[in-house]
């Protein structure tokens, strides 16, 4: 269940429109930097960059309406926007960690966040990823030296959960910072910072854009932890915002709400029919399984259109092949737009590949075109039509 005032946060109901000549939309601030009246008053703004105008790279008034809306959604008290989910996911690691800290990642974690892991154990950063049954046993894995617990739930590819509020006790017990990766679920079915979590990164390229057209990272958090990421990783690494793709991430929030929507329900029936059908092995879809009833539960309030099967086929080629056979389902990276799209894990040798993914696994990204046709899409692509 979506909550109905995170409907009017997306739509923007509730701000001012003052400046705006009553648009629904705020005008693109196009501007790489922002004149002041006098040598003082630059030079007073500068002291406060995180929250005067002065230049793009810092704030500007496009970007800073996406960031209230996003802090509103995620419960928290401050939000920045990057050029992508990678650049805030950088950002954030770079700002809070030093040589000899440790990282404990904990699920299935997005590919390109843990070689950023490997590639920040050559500034003396070292870490540890623990998946499968090992998430619920996290705590085993702390070190002396941990200073942040980076997290997915739902994790990626597998889609296994973790519990959100034992990690944010256990880090909180220790003073360890604690991250996690809430791009699968939206704010709008999972709240982490409620929890108890300090930090939320999301990729806005997927669900906040929602038409595969622009490509976005967004950071919540406390004043205090953000104060240390605007100053470190967010002004020094650059990676901010277009405010032209702002623009474009507040289009697409204020239709984020009913897009999740139809994406929950027709995922599910998508997931439904792969459960039953005798080529499908298992299908994995947080709110399906069994073990994590109890979590999903307790920490979310529905999910997404996301989810994965793994098929009972021969061979790496025969996979493909069913790949290859669905018409409505393009061959693509990314998820969250309004088309449908399928990718397979990648083939290897053994029946786990990396972090624990099953072999002859694909992930579905079910997009808008309605459940009905996309089954039947799936039901010819595995008789072998
Ligand atoms: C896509 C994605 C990212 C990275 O976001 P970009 O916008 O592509 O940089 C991070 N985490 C998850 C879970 C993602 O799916």
């Amino acid at each position: 269940m979506i909550d109905e005032q995170d409907v009017l946060i997306c739509l923007g109901s509730l701000e001012e429109l003052e400046g705006r000549h009553g648009a629904v939309l705020p005008p693109v601030a196009q501007a790489s930097l922002f004149r002041k009246r006098s040598a003082k008053e630059l030079l007073e703004g500068l002291k406060r960059e995180h929250e005067e105008y002065i230049y793009s790279r810092g704030t500007n008034p496009t970007v800073k309406v996406l960031e209230d809306r996003l802090t509103a959604l995620e419960r928290g008290e401050s939000c920045r926007c990057f050029s992508s989910g990678m650049a805030a996911i950088s950002s954030v690691l770079a700002s809070l960690l030093e040589s000899g800290d440790h990282v404990l990642f904990v699920n299935n974690i997005y590919g390109p966040t843990l070689q950023l892991a490997e590639l920040l154990s050559r500034f003396g950063i070292g870490h540890t990823a623990v998946h499968g049954d090992d998430v619920r046993n996290f705590e085993e894995f702390i070190e002396y030296n941990t200073k942040l617990i980076y997290f997915e739930s739902p994790g990626s590819m597998t889609f296994g959960l973790a519990p959100i509020r034992e990690i944010a006790k256990a880090a909180r017990e220790r003073g360890i910072v604690t991250c996690i990766d809430n791009t699968v679920s939206t704010p709008l079915f999972q709240k982490p910072l409620e929890s108890g979590i300090d930090i939320a990164v999301h990729s806005l390229t997927k669900y906040v854009g929602g038409h595969s057209d622009a490509v976005g990272g967004a950071v919540i958090t406390s004043q205090e932890l953000m104060e240390k990421i605007f100053y470190r990783g967010y002004m020094l690494f650059g990676g901010a915002l277009a405010p032209q793709n702002a623009w474009l991430f507040l289009r697409g929030l204020m239709t984020m709400p009913a897009r999740v929507r139809q994406h929950e329900a027709d995922a599910l029936a998508v997931a439904h029919f792969l459960a039953e059908h005798p080529k499908v092995i298992r299908v994995l879809h947080p709110s399906l399984s069994a073990e994590d009833r109890n979590l999903f539960e307790t920490q979310m309030r529905g999910y997404t259109g996301l989810f994965s099967a793994v098929l009972d086929v021969e061979d790496f080629d025969e996979l493909c092949s069913v790949v290859d056979r669905l018409e409505l389902f393009g061959k693509a990276v990314s998820w969250g737009g309004a088309e449908s799209l399928v990718i397979p894990a990648s083939g290897f040798d053994d029946e786990y590949g990396p972090q624990g993914i099953p072999k002859h696994l694909i992930r579905l990204s079910i997009g808008l075109e309605g459940a009905d046709l996309l089954i039947e899409d799936l039901s010819n692509a595995l008789a072998g039509n």
